[in-house]
């Protein structure tokens, strides 16, 4: 049952509002970003090597603090969460600092009493099925084991948001997709939200139900992956020719690349049922090509 102080579950478990962030010295990192996360929801965030990924799950979080705009999770501001709301969040950075010199026990008891809420069979089952030995210390683990260890350790609490920074990243390719479509399926099962960065493709394939798209520090799209397959055309032809049809159907571009001859190139979501006019080229477009063209 849902304590009495918590929010009703149609509140996000995140949202952002007008956030922007600026690195000192550095580039706009998020620029008037708006996003939502809500209660069952399993996000991928796209986005090239830099594009801000992790500052965007950092400040999400509340760990770092915009210079403008709002964050909050389960309707609290970020940077002042109670004890309450901090404990059903779950956070898996891209490099865990990990107590090298624990066992993986005597780091999940550790973390334990932190929480009020610990699952034990749940922690013993993924240790045994991930096969994360017991009795070496963290050091000498490898980067993998270490990857797994410390979503084990972002699980146990059973969180209603768990936010993953490139969570497979030490993983070997083969097994990474598995990983986490068996990572986000626990999740799921509870009815929490998971956003988890990449910017490996394959990644999502089965695994990520939505998809965010990270650029220019702002989320250029986000929806459902199959949706987008099927929705999202590139459209070939004049300027006046594709801003008449944009009109006529309500669509919103979400990419214009002009070409020589007053032709252009524009990307939109095309509603199903639509009959195009003949002689317009309307191309769907796989994952690649909408990474490609949306990052
Ligand atoms: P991603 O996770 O998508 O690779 P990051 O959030 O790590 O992107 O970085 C976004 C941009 O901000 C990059 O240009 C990076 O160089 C810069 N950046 C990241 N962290 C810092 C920092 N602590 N100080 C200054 N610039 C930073």
């Amino acid at each position: 049952m849902t304590p009495a102080h918590f929010p009703p579950t149609d509140t996000p478990s995140a949202a952002l509002s007008q956030v922007t962030l600026r690195y000192p010295k550095g580039p706009t990192v998020l620029n008037a970003l708006d996003w939502q996360l809500l209660p069952g929801q399993v996000v991928g965030l796209l986005g090239r090597n830099g594009a801000g990924k992790t500052t965007l799950l950092e400040t999400l979080l509340g760990l770092r603090e915009p210079e403008a705009g709002t964050v909050t999770l389960f309707g609290q501001d970020a940077q002042h969460l109670d004890d309450a709301t901090r404990a059903r969040i779950g956070y898996v950075p891209q490099e865990s600092d990990l107590f090298e010199a624990f066992t993986p026990p005597q780091l999940l008891a550790y973390f334990q009493s932190f929480y009020p809420r610990w699952n034990t069979a749940k922690v013993e089952g993924l240790m045994s099925r991930w096969a994360i030995p017991r009795d070496q210390i963290i050091r000498k683990l490898s980067g993998g084991q270490k990857q797994r260890l410390s979503i084990i350790r972002a699980l146990a609490h059973e969180p209603d948001l768990l936010v993953l920074d490139e969570p497979v990243a030490s993983l070997d390719p083969t097994g990474r997709r598995d990983f986490l479509r068996e990572l986000v399926g626990d999740v799921m099962d509870r009815g929490a939200t998971v956003v988890f960065s990449t910017h490996i493709l394959s990644d999502l394939e089965r695994v990520a139900f939505n998809v965010a798209f990270l650029s220019q520090g702002r989320i250029a799209l986000q929806a459902p992956l199959d949706e987008l397959l099927d929705d999202v055309r590139a459209f070939t032809g004049s300027v006046t020719e594709l801003a008449g049809l944009m009109a006529r159907l309500g669509l919103q571009p979400l990419k214009r690349t002009p070409l020589e001859a007053g032709r252009e190139r524009l990307l939109a979501r095309l509603p199903a049922g639509v009959t195009l006019p003949t002689g317009l080229a309307a191309d769907r477009l796989n994952l690649d090509d909408l990474f490609t063209e949306l990052t």
